[in-house]
């Protein structure tokens, strides 16, 4: 053991600089101004999984996948206001549609009517589901919404659905995008209390609770360099390149070892790793009472997501964002303003930058580079016909294999909650017991959790 000195130990260390490791630094500066708080984190950047890698040719930040909140992400949109960026997402009002046969559809608010009747005027007007899609789906949504959700649980939505008599076309066109998109699994892995409350919260409760927020800027601008920013101006010191390999407990402070550097100390700490991460430090304190929560939390299942960039040479999706029915693609997002505020940007004057999202892509996991560019590339082509002549100047295809955790019925008991057995060790991240889904909003939840619960 290394004897430290006073000096040397930190009131607080957070392990993990992702979205749940900023908020809980800055939620615990909030809550005491005087501690020493340390953030630190193993790769070179700040935001996790929300973040951007920098592109070799042309320096730019080019964001990992697409990320986009929902109006009811109320700790996501304070959060950004706390790095003092309230600009960084834009709100579109209207989920938009594209159907095979090349018609657009949008859910918007009516101004008439309040929550949830205030979808009713524009869901009848869509024309990608038929009168009997709709009613079956209007009536399986009002009885979600009032069933109560601990008679939900142990069911998938697949099994839910078919129970309900919802249709093939509504569980494809609409089911299907909302949900795999929001929780990131396929309709028979998904924990139906879950998704009864993405519509709860979305859809139901608020007027604008499902209005997108899409970000403006690149994610590595927003959660890297202004969170740094933000973090320095509430004296938080942060470590990057900084990788925890194990705690060991003494008596009234922890060390952390840390790879090829000196070790760490800390009175209290916030392990705010993914899942995986988080199993292996527990299990180097080796307690008894830690294996069994690593044990627990490694039985978590995860589920990917596929984010793939096109830079083209001329303008050919005339939406800054639309969903696309019956293909493999889930959503178009126009990227080109974002991309544009980059110095290194080489989109010419009429150029586009489109990031496609595919959640949930375990179909993908076969198929080579070239497969899934032919794919996507044949979609685009048929989805916006000036596609067919334009030129690919770029593409990324970024599949992050553990994106998130698999929310099936049996996660929600897997998920423990920011107080571990062992005092003064807290745990956060997306996976943890947030109410929420692996999302943005989730990993700031139980960052603010983790925060609130310290000593
Ligand atoms: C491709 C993709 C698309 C997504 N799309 C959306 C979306 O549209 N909307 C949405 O709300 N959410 C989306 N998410 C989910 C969202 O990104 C996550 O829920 C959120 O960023 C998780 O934050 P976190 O802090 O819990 O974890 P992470 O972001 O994983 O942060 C953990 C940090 O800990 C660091 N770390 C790990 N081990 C150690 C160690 N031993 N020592 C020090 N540091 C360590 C990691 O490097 C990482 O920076 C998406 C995720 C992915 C992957």
């Amino acid at each position: 053991m290394t004897h430290p000195n006073d000096q040397q130990i930190n009131d607080l260390c957070i392990i993990g600089g992702g979205l749940a490791g900023i908020a809980s630094a800055i939620e615990a500066r909030r809550l005491h101004p005087h501690w020493k708080i340390v953030l630190i984190e193993s790769r070179s950047r700040l935001g996790g999984r929300a973040g951007s890698f920098v592109d070799p040719k042309t320096k730019n930040w080019v964001d990992n996948c697409q990320h986009v909140g929902l109006g009811c992400c109320t700790e996501l949109i304070e959060f950004v206001n706390r790095l003092g960026s309230p600009d960084a997402f834009r709100r579109i009002p209207e989920l938009r549609f594209l159907s095979p046969d090349g018609r657009v559809d949008s859910i918007r608010g009516s101004k008439f009517l309040p929550p949830p009747l205030h979808l009713a005027p524009s869901f009848l007007k869509i024309r990608f589901l038929n009168s009997w899609d709709k009613i079956t789906l209007g009536l399986g949504l009002l009885k979600l919404a009032l069933t109560p959700p601990q008679s939900l649980k142990g069911q998938t939505v697949l099994d839910w659905l078919n129970c309900n008599f919802q249709t093939p076309r509504s569980i494809r066109r609409l089911w299907e995008p909302v949900l795999v998109s929001a929780l990131n699994d396929s309709l028979d892995k998904l924990d139906i209390a879950i998704a009864r409350q993405v519509f709860v919260k979305s859809f139901f409760k608020s007027r604008s609770g499902f209005h997108m927020l899409v970000p403006a800027i690149p994610l590595g601008e927003l959660f890297d360099e202004r969170a740094r920013t933000a973090l320095s101006n509430l004296n938080i010191q942060i470590l990057d390149n900084t990788k925890c390999q194990s705690i060991e407990n003494h008596e009234s402070f922890f060390e952390m070892q840390i790879r090829g550097k000196s070790p760490l100390f800390a009175n209290q700490i916030i392990v705010a790793t993914p899942w995986p991460a988080t199993s292996d430090i527990l299990n180097s304190l080796n307690l008894n009472s830690l294996h069994t929560l690593s044990e627990k939390i490694s039985r978590l299942e995860s589920s990917p997501i596929t984010g793939i960039h096109f830079l083209l040479d001329k303008t050919v999706c005339p939406h800054s964002e639309i969903a696309l029915l019956d293909t493999t693609i889930q959503w178009v997002f126009d990227h080109t303003s974002a991309d544009r505020r980059q110095p290194g940007c080489i989109l010419p004057a009429n150029g586009q930058s489109l990031h496609i999202v595919i959640s949930a892509s375990h179909q993908l996991a076969h198929k080579n580079r070239n497969e899934i560019l032919d794919e996507i590339r044949a979609e685009l082509d048929s989805a916006f016909p000036e596609m067919q002549s334009a030129t690919i100047l770029s593409a990324w295809i970024v599949t992050e294999h553990a994106a998130t955790f698999s929310p099936s019925p049996e996660s929600d008991s897997l998920r423990p909650t920011s107080v571990t057995p062992l005092p003064r060790l807290y745990l956060a991240g997306d996976w943890t017991q947030t109410g929420w889904p692996a999302t943005m909003e989730g990993a700031i939840r139980s960052g603010l959790n983790a925060a609130r619960s310290l000593i």
